[in-house]
């Protein structure tokens, strides 16, 4: 694995995985492009959970709902008065910092004076942000008083009181920019999947327990996006909402714990690499009756989440449906006078019109990408004390599954069959077969290691029956293949290729 995140972003931006947004104008702060690798190894992560979670399963179904929606949804989901992060300024220079990054920044012994300050325990860092928050104008004295510096300037900082910041986009809807017409980028793809829960019932005719799996855009104005794309302000989200009978959701809830950590060792990122912070209940979200927290080992991150598992009990059809006072609801749900549907499903053993409760795994995308290349990533000592960087990612993760090399690019007899060997493959549907001819053959391994190409495939002299050697006849309509891995070069009849990569890329 990686030891470094900068050995991975160097990685990125050398080979054509990911580049800074906007780069040409100077780039904007969390946002990050996918090249033309990047594009191709996050649609096989995405099929791959796609396929796990909608084709193998028969409880399932998919959803791509719009990514700017109605300010009601995002007032009733409880996003408007709640989806935000603690922020202070430094008056000093007016840089803005999100109050519990600004403090986990810091040195041990200022992190130990701000919680001695504000009268909290050290080891307990959620509970020294949460008496922060709660207390603004001692918060700003005890980050003066500890001597909390700035990380831009490095100074010691003069702060405000924290507040919340929103952290949802908000945009004009229509050509008139009256007190209404606006509406949000999505914070999270989820709301999309309850507002469409009836459409989906009713078109489908599913009954409880089943899901809806959406992945999609979402858009968080973060205060302090950073660490490459582990925080960024346009992400991408694999969300399910599994919809089962209340008194049956803790079970679900341990279901889907078990099937999304096998999910993770499958794309290459081990159990053992993945902590389950089962949340505090102080520290669980308005809507959440459990939570856990799949903390991934980022390299120089460290523990940080990859995914989240939410019993969300009935708190967000509750919230989302009319009629919320007959439905004896067992979330705290705010008044909705708004929509015009009732939110509820027959009960499997009465029939009788049931809010059903929530479980949902919400995985990043990005954050995905980031931990399958990171595992992937391995610096290596070959037999000939040479060092190579090969990304051993899993077949089906592999931006390109075959690179077809002819060895001279001026030949073009090798040239061309190596085209027809490129295109006869390409028709089996593997994923993306490059033509590589860009280069002579040491360099053109050497980068398909670097990007994770399992195989390649060399059209030689030998495979147009022009060996110079005596032995060469045999050879001739066949090709090498060097696999990724094992370095091992394999001599292969063309007429028998397509069956051979067929077997070893299932
Ligand atoms: P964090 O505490 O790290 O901000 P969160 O608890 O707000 O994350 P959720 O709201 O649970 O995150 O979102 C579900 C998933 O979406 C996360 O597990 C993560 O993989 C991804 N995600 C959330 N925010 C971001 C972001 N700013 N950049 C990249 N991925 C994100």
């Amino acid at each position: 694995p990686a030891t470094s995140m900068e050995e991975l972003v160097s990685l990125c931006k050398r080979r054509g995985f990911i580049f800074q947004g906007s780069e040409i104008y100077g780039g904007l702060q969390g946002f990050y492009d996918y090249g033309p690798l990047g594009v191709e190894l996050k649609n096989n992560i995405k099929a791959a959970w796609w396929r796990s979670n909608v084709y193998e399963r028969d409880d399932m179904e998919g959803l791509d709902a719009s990514i700017i929606m109605h300010r009601l949804v995002l007032r009733h989901s409880g996003h408007e008065a709640t989806f935000s992060d603690p922020m202070v300024d430094n008056k000093k220079n007016n840089k803005r910092y999100r109050l519990d990054h600004l403090v986990k920044d810091q040195k041990a012994d200022v992190i130990a004076r701000v919680a001695q300050e504000i009268g909290e325990d050290v080891d307990n860092f959620p509970a020294v942000v949460a008496a922060l928050v709660k207390n603004p104008a001692q918060a700003s004295q005890a980050l003066k008083a500890a001597g909390v510096r700035d990380p831009f300037s490095g100074e010691v900082g003069d702060w405000t009181e924290p507040k919340p910041f929103n952290m949802m986009f908000k945009t004009t809807i229509g050509p008139v920019a009256d007190e209404e017409s606006y509406g949000y980028l999505r914070p999270e793809t989820a709301q999309g999947i309850f507002t469409n829960f009836k459409n989906v019932v009713d078109s489908t005719s599913r009954r409880l327990p089943f899901g809806i799996a959406q992945i999609g855009k979402a858009f968080r104005n973060e205060i302090t996006p950073r660490n490459f794309i582990f925080r960024v302000r346009e992400l991408e989200q694999m969300e399910i909402e599994f919809f089962c009978t209340p008194g049956t959701d803790e079970q679900w809830h341990e279901h889907w714990l078990e099937r999304r950590l096998s999910w993770w060792e499958a794309q290459g990122v081990p159990r053992s690499k993945i902590e389950i912070l089962d949340v505090p209940k102080e520290d669980l979200a308005h809507y959440s009756k459990r939570t856990y927290d799949l903390m991934y080992d980022y390299p120089t991150l460290g523990h940080e989440e990859i995914e989240g598992i939410a019993n969300r009990s009935d708190y967000d059809l509750g919230s989302h449906t009319k009629s919320q006072s007959e439905l004896g609801l067992v979330a705290k749900v705010e008044e909705n006078s708004d929509s015009v549907a009732k939110l509820t499903i027959p009960h499997p053993d009465t029939n009788k019109p049931v809010v059903p409760f929530v479980i949902e795994p919400s995985a990043g995308v990005d954050r995905a990408m980031l931990a399958v290349l990171s595992e992937a990533f391995t610096k290596e000592t070959l037999e000939n004390g040479n060092e190579r960087i090969v990304l051993r990612l899993r077949p089906h993760l592999a931006p390109i599954k075959v690179a077809v090399i002819p060895l001279a690019r001026n030949k073009p007899e090798l040239v061309e069959l190596a085209r027809q060997i490129k295109n006869e493959l390409q028709k089996l549907g593997l994923g993306r077969i490059l033509l590589e001819d860009s280069g002579n053959i040491g360099k053109a391994y050497r980068r398909h290691d670097e990007v994770g190409t399992p195989y390649c495939v060399t059209v030689d002299f030998d495979t147009l029956g022009q060996s110079s050697e005596a032995s060469g006849e045999n050879l001739k309509d066949s090709v090498t293949v060097r696999d990724r891995d094992t370095l091992q070069q394999e001599r292969v009849a063309i007429s028998e290729l397509s069956g051979w990569l067929q077997a070893k890329l299932k």
